[in-house]
């Protein structure tokens, strides 16, 4: 079984310490082990620091979108290669495409929003010159540069891929070489693409490493000018945010943690309208799509009360045609959890729903599968529970993170948006509707509480991106529980690896910069 090695100080590492076996997510065979330690951690970020950092602020902004191009087009041609190595993780060919071909389209739009809106220089300038003085002699410009450290991302299992790709692409259009720290259940994926990515030979020495290894001595070495991207359980991200690298050396934290996402079906909607099978669309896609392991995946769903019936049942019945077994069969449409592990959190998740919830579909106990066992693979059926009280705790504060979705009904429709913010601060929101009062109302209730709201009718939806797919050019993140952080959002995101900086002098020298 090979042993997963770290790419660290410019070169391929092997750890050491307690090895972890990394099971196939179906048949249980064992794909790789992970070490828990990596060797001269340390020094290997001084090395990104100084050679990688330099190297990087070398280039300018065009130059180094130019280079992402190249990366793209050339991990666009081994696709196939990634998506072998994809099923062991559980994910059908389409699941896979969200995280390898999602990941690396995320790293061509990066590039190509850089080439034609960032400067072909190494100062990025924020806004216009202002006047200081009465005589024109003194005013002030503010710029951004690079930080002068590392751009750590930690990321969650259930993105292998799009999660490296999605935070180095600005983390490196701005100019700050990145260390990447899959999570363990899944970084032999991460460690084929980056493998590629070193292979490749396009990008500049130390502007990126891979720890596949445990993150002992990780956090310790966070200096100032380091960047840390968290993305995974809001218990792990609280944990990390207080740790002295943030707090007394200032290294700068973004989390982008777990989130109860909710789904409202409008109350101008009815059963023979295109926009009932709309929503029951998009909430078994969410549902089933990655086995529901994505964190913008629809948890709760909010109904009118009238109609909670005749929702309930449309979705079983959309259900009941889910096809789940080993994701390599072509007719397979949902594959298993990523670990057996995972799928006992998921129990654990379940049971605390069902106190202030019924389940009205999914059985614990038995599941049909095509070619594949219930014993070596992690598989789990889909579940639906009602709770008839909007205002019940449980779903407002558990995330199943898998196929489950909890419906609720409103009286009014101002409730479904009071019991959305309940979830206290989400990645995305969706609603149905063609009434536009109806969505503005919407917009002004829950944008607060969310990153992303989505609004879909008939006249949109074929061309809707849909709820669960953080696109490149739009935010991804949200408010408290959801972390509080920002990534994506185009060139936003390119700053939050750069130091603004007011700058006031002469004019003539800040008309230069
Ligand atoms: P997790 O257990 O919190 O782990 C996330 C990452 O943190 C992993 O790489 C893990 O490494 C690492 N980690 C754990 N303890 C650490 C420590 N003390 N110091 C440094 N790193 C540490 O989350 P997960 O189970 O992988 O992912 C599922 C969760 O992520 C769900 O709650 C989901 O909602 C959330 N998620 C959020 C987003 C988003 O964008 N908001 C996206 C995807 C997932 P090891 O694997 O080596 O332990």
């Amino acid at each position: 079984m090979p042993v997963l090695d770290s790419f660290l100080g410019g070169k391929w590492r092997s750890g050491s310490g307690k090895l972890t076996a990394l099971k196939d997510a179906a048949t249980g065979v064992d794909v790789g082990q992970i070490p828990s330690v990596a060797t001269d951690l340390a020094v290997s970020l001084e090395f990104a620091r100084s050679v990688g950092g330099s190297e990087l602020r070398e280039l300018t902004f065009t130059e180094r979108a130019q280079i992402l191009k190249d990366l793209s087009k050339y991990l666009f041609g081994h696709i196939d290669e990634f998506v072998e190595v994809s099923y062991h993780t559980g994910a059908t060919r389409k699941d896979a495409s969200v995280d390898i071909d999602g990941g690396i389209g995320t790293l061509a739009v990066f590039a190509s929003q850089g080439i034609k809106q960032l400067p072909d220089s190494k100062i990025m300038p924020d806004g216009e010159i202002e006047p200081l003085s009465k005589g024109g002699e003194f005013s002030g410009k503010h710029i951004y540069t690079p930080r002068r450290g590392v751009a750590v991302q930690i990321n969650a299992y259930n993105f292998p891929v799009w999660g490296m790709l999605e935070k180095f692409a600005p983390a490196f259009l701005a100019g700050m070489p990145t260390l990447v720290k899959p999570a363990s259940q899944t970084a032999y994926l991460t460690h084929a693409v980056f493998r590629k990515i070193i292979d490749s030979g396009i990008l500049p020495e130390g502007s990126i490493s891979l720890l596949a290894a445990g993150p002992t001595g990780l956090l310790e070495s966070l200096l100032t000018q380091d960047t840390l991207a968290f993305t995974g359980s809001a218990k792990t991200a609280s944990a990390l945010r207080s740790h002295p690298a943030f707090i007394q050396r200032g290294a700068r934290f973004n989390a982008e943690a777990d989130s109860l996402n909710c789904s409202i079906m409008g109350p101008d909607v009815a059963m023979e309208d295109d926009e009932f099978d709309i929503f029951i669309d998009q909430i078994v896609e969410e549902m089933t799509i990655k086995a529901g392991q994505k964190c913008t995946a629809i948890r709760r769903v909010f109904v009118s009360e009238p109609q909670i019936d005749e929702v309930v049942e449309a979705l079983i019945s959309r259900l009941s045609d889910v096809v789940i077994g080993d994701p390599r069969g072509s007719a397979v449409t949902m594959g298993p959890l990523v670990s057996i592990a995972q799928r006992e959190e998921l129990i654990q998740s379940l049971n605390e729903l069902l106190v202030d919830c019924r389940l009205v579909y999914g059985n614990l106990n038995r599941i049909e599968l095509r070619d594949a066992d219930s014993e070596s693979g992690a598989f789990i059926s889909p579940f639906v529970l009602v709770a008839d009280d909007l205002l019940s705790a449980t779903p407002h504060q558990v995330e199943p993170f898998g196929p489950v979705v909890t419906v609720m009904p409103y009286s009014q429709i101002e409730e479904a948006f009071q019991a959305a913010a309940l979830g206290n601060g989400s990645l995305v929101a969706s609603l149905v509707t063609r009434d536009d009062q109806v969505a503005r109302s919407f917009v002004e209730s829950l944008s607060p509480w969310h990153g992303r709201l989505l609004i879909t009718n008939a006249e949109n939806a074929r061309a809707s991106t849909g709820h669960g797919i953080a696109m490149p050019q739009m935010l991804h993140g949200g408010p408290g529980r959801a972390g509080g952080g920002e990534e994506l959002g185009g060139l936003r995101s390119v700053v939050h690896y750069m130091q603004r900086t007011a700058v006031q002098g002469n004019p003539t020298l800040l008309g230069q910069l």
